[in-house]
């Protein structure tokens, strides 16, 4: 593979705690060197990235993506998916099973990894934790870990079951993996499609309550405590986009007593609140909903004081004719791919003041360890080359229309961006190029 040599940038590692200028070589598809400025210059490369004044990180890391590749290829598809992650900087993304059919075989896992699907960046997977997302019976996790599995989740249908979700925990843990959960007791959801509170009452919907997150939280961390005692293993709970400080707070917990549970958050969570949804918009519905100010500010005390572990966009296409209809029909979830870094920068970056290397931790070091991949996230020597080189001052407007993504079904359309992704490179590839 040809040689590709990243000159006079910032190199910004969180994983080495590098924040200064380096040139960086990639050869066949690994970071070859490191070094002080200056000192690559005699390296005939086959790309050389000029870097100056720009910001040269890992390559970003997002754990819950829906590609929706088998089945639903009119609102994306693995190759469309993953080139809107090329463009936001991503290098690596982890799809979620709740395809058509459901990931819950070898065989599907595999099909959706093969080289045949086009995918752009590195592709990962989590498969169903249970048979078709169905929370009864427990798909084959040792024979699914072997062809490739990160861990299970069965993602926008979480385990109600106390007892099926105790076998996913202990079953995970014996292969060293998480166990995904969107935290939503359902019983307390039905009929609802947004946030409970002034905003529901004003437009006349149904609001889920906050509680409805938290008491799945806290219940997945009582059966972490449980089984930590009775089966001496220690099982990984990785809780999805957190919306709630309620939620949060019990993790926080979990955390100071030493159980093993990580957490996302989402850019639109952290950004909007219920005020969005404005006179019925649907392309602020998303599952959890967005929620009320002190929520979102709950959920930037959280990112700043490592209780959040890593962000995650719950990137979730839809076509416009789905999202054109009734509020309360319309189906959940908004694209959010080629807007993260936009809106991480804006808005924790500068009006949170987080500086840039607990940013790039939280979109890629981070993200990379809670599913272990070791090689990634990190621009240390012999780490896979997948690297981001984009401009952190520069500001500029999402355009939905120009998106990579088949769908547009994005808030943030027209929307003020800080920080631009110059170019992506995945495995010594360059990917995408502003
Ligand atoms: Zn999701």
């Amino acid at each position: 593979m040809s040689d590709v040599l990243i000159l006079n940038g910032r190199v910004v590692d969180p994983a080495s705690g590098i924040d200064e200028a380096r040139d960086l070589l990639l050869r066949d598809g690994k970071i070859a060197a490191l070094d002080k400025p200056g000192s690559l210059k005699n390296i005939e490369a086959a790309e050389t990235i000029d870097a100056s004044g720009l910001v040269v990180a890992p390559g970003l890391v997002d754990v819950h993506v829906h590609l929706r590749e088998p089945g639903q290829t009119y609102k994306e598809t693995i190759a469309t998916g993953t080139a809107a992650a090329a463009a936001g900087g991503f290098t690596t993304v982890v799809a979620m099973p709740n395809t058509m059919p459901v990931n819950d075989s070898v065989a599907g896992l595999e099909w959706m990894l093969s080289p045949q699907r086009g995918a752009v960046v590195k592709l990962f997977a989590m498969p169903a934790a249970t048979m078709g997302s169905m929370g009864a019976t427990l798909t084959d996790f040792a024979a699914l870990h072997k062809a490739g599995a990160l861990g299970f989740t069965d993602d926008g249908k979480p385990i109600l079951e106390d007892a099926i979700m105790r076998e996913a925990l202990i079953a995970a843990a014996r292969l060293g993996v998480p166990i995904s959960q969107h935290a939503e007791d359902t019983h307390l959801t039905g009929g609802c499609s947004m946030n409970a509170g002034p905003v529901a009452f004003r437009l006349g919907l149904r609001g889920m309550t906050i509680e409805a997150e938290s008491r799945i939280v806290e219940r997945d961390i009582r059966l972490l405590r449980e089984i930590e005692k009775s089966e001496h293993l220690r099982p990984h709970l990785h809780v999805q986009h957190i919306s709630t400080g309620r939620a949060l707070e019990a993790i926080r917990e979990a955390k100071r007593q030493g159980l093993h549970v990580t957490c996302e958050a989402a850019p639109h969570h952290f950004t909007l609140t219920d005020e969005a949804i404005g006179d019925y918009d649907t392309n602020a519905k998303m599952n959890p909903p967005l929620r009320a100010e002190a929520d979102r500010q709950a959920v930037l005390a959280g990112l700043a004081d490592g209780t959040v572990d890593c962000i995650a966009t719950d990137h979730a296409p839809h076509a416009a004719h789905e999202k054109e209809q009734e509020f309360e029909r319309a189906p959940n979830g908004i694209t959010g791919l080629e807007t993260a870094l936009g809106l991480a920068l804006r808005v924790l970056h500068r009006a949170q003041g987080l500086s840039l290397s607990k940013i790039l931790s939280l979109m890629s070091t981070s993200p990379a360890a809670i599913v272990s991949l070791a090689d990634r996230g990190s621009l240390a020597v012999g780490s896979i080359a997948d690297v981001v080189v984009f401009d952190p001052a520069a500001q500029w407007n999402f355009a939905a229309k120009d998106s990579r993504s088949k769908s547009k079904n994005t808030p943030f359309d027209g929307a003020s961006m800080l920080g631009r992704v110059h170019a992506t490179v995945s495995e010594g590839r360059i990917v995408f190029r502003q």
